[in-house]
């Protein structure tokens, strides 16, 4: 069973740098004893412009079933005979994964004593596994591998004999993975999912194997769509460690969250709302809102501006009215979890032509968001400071100038009846002020006002007879006789100056 990774280089940054990285010599071949058999590391070329290294695992069938005390795959009481003629020496498995850890032990922490600015660079690297054994399919393959920040994942079955087509595939796939990343995140990448695509640990999965799974997953694997299956199966099903590994990584999600969406009284259901049936969280409540009031308006093409971690985004490419969303956001770690959760690199063409992520800040005018139907602040302007807030409007309203524009924020009489909220508090640590109804109409009437815009106000949530609805929505219409041509240096003189409202 083996794997290549490979990288290019030039002579200023040689690829051989791939040695110091991975502390083995480009220029010998050395070999390692690890419990399940000898690991060879060898490089069958080592130029400044290309570095491939192999490792190859010569597994000992007789020592595996010696240690293994005669379990069979998955624990299953094999036959005989299967114990000792097996796919083990040849197809990539939690075996390798070991050997990997055991060989590559400093490169996987990302250490480099030599040359230690080198684990931090993102290297153009392309691992190929020839037969990888793929529990769940090439379709698993690609959920797993997809999200991680490769360019392209090229999976192909291998057939079960290629003298005998007519045989069908065989459950491996030859994998190869190409893309710019660090060395280290790609092997702990590969020990944990070696394993995980197997799904036959060949050893008894003790509790400590949270930790090294955890250890392995920083960084990507809380934020993982597949987190939950790549956990379970990790830890061979154990119900008592999956919950664990569960818990502590919906901790790292949430350190991991970035302010954005998992604001949790958000997503906390409104206590005082009297239903027979199961709950709708608010922000659920609110992308409903937002997606009606959209239709309403017969946008088609709609900008999510601070899109977040791409909940809306996602909602309005379900719908097939909405030919083209684009998402913007500041944050590029919002943007990365919104571009795994929308699965952007495995689109199929006419899905991608629809959507686009785009980094960028909403207090600067933005020549890429002119043109569009209508544009959605859902939950944004309360991060701003207020001095910056009229710097938002003059892009949004001034510059970009859609026909609809929604805006959605907190409306902060409602919290008295949050129970979980104390008196007086914000409902997110990064709210810059919440406003009351009154201070919201003030601000969104102002604006309208100064950009030729029309106002209505809807309410979301349960609105409370006292206290209003836990969202406020203003929904804007750009004035009739305003032409959809958009002539920006006309706007430039009244950027606005002083904050406005709360
Ligand atoms: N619209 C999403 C996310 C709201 S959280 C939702 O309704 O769930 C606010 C988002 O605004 C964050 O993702 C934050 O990164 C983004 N944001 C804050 N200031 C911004 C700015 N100046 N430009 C662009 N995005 C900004």
């Amino acid at each position: 069973m083996f794997l290549t990774i490979s990288t290019t280089g030039t002579t200023e940054r040689p690829a051989t740098d791939l040695g110091f990285l991975l502390h083995k010599h480009p220029g010998k071949a050395q070999s390692f004893t690890t419990s399940h058999g000898r690991a060879h590391v060898l490089y069958p070329e080592a130029t400044d412009q290309r570095c491939t290294a192999a490792l190859l695992l010569e597994v000992d069938p007789v020592a595996l079933v010696r240690r293994g005390k005669g379990k069979g795959r998955g624990g299953a009481p094999d036959a005989a005979l299967a114990q000792y003629v097996n796919d083990r020496p040849y197809a990539a498995s939690s075996l390798l994964a070991v050997a990997l850890s055991t060989v590559f032990r400093t490169a996987l922490k990302g250490q480099c004593a030599a040359r230690p600015e080198l684990p931090e660079r993102p290297l153009p690297l392309r691992v190929e596994i020839p037969a990888l054994p793929a529990r769940g399919g090439a379709d698993l393959v690609h959920r797993l591998f997809g999200p991680l920040g490769w360019t392209s994942v090229e999976v192909t079955p291998v057939p079960l004999d290629e003298h005998f087509p007519e045989w069908g595939d065989s459950r491996y796939v030859r994998l190869v993975l190409a893309g710019e990343l660090k060395l280290a995140e790609v092997l702990r990448q590969l020990y944990v999912l070696l394993p995980v695509l197997d799904d036959a640990k060949h050893y008894w999965v003790a509790p400590d194997e949270v930790d090294k799974l955890l250890r392995a997953g920083d960084g990507w694997l809380a934020g993982h769509p597949e987190h939950r299956l790549i956990t379970d199966r990790y830890l061979a099903r154990r119900r008592i460690l999956t919950q664990d590994a569960m818990e502590r990584l919906e901790l790292a999600r949430l350190a991991e969250a970035d302010g954005s969406e998992a604001e949790e009284l958000d997503n906390a259901v409104d206590e005082t709302h009297d239903t027979e049936e199961r709950p709708v969280p608010l922000a659920v409540r609110r992308r409903e809102a937002i997606l009606a009031a959209l239709r309403t308006a017969g946008a088609q093409r709609v900008l999510d501006l601070g899109c977040g971690q791409g909940q809306l985004v996602q909602a309005l490419l379900k719908d097939v009215t909405f030919t083209e969303v684009v998402g913007v956001d500041v944050s590029m770690r919002a943007l990365a979890v919104a571009s795994r959760r929308l699965r952007l690199d495995r689109m199929g063409e006419r899905q991608s032509g629809r959507v686009r992520l785009l980094q960028g800040s909403l207090a600067y005018t933005d020549k890429r968001l002119a043109g569009y139907d209508a544009a959605v602040l859902s939950e944004v302007v309360e991060h701003l400071d207020l001095p910056r807030l009229p710097a938002l409007e003059y892009a949004v309203f001034g510059a970009a100038r859609p026909r609809t524009v929604l805006v959605t924020t907190p409306n902060v009489e409602y919290n008295v009846r949050w129970e979980s909220l104390p008196a007086g508090h914000v409902r997110h640590s990064d709210h810059r002020f919440e406003w009351t109804r009154a201070q919201f109409r003030t601000w969104a009437d102002t604006v309208a006002g100064r950009y030729g815009y029309a106002v209505d106000f809807v309410a979301v949530g349960d609105d409370d007879p006292e206290v209003g609805p836990p969202t406020q929505m203003a929904v804007f219409h750009r004035s009739t006789g305003d032409t959809d041509t958009t002539d920006t240096t006309t706007h430039t003189a009244e950027t606005p100056k002083e904050g406005r409202a709360a």
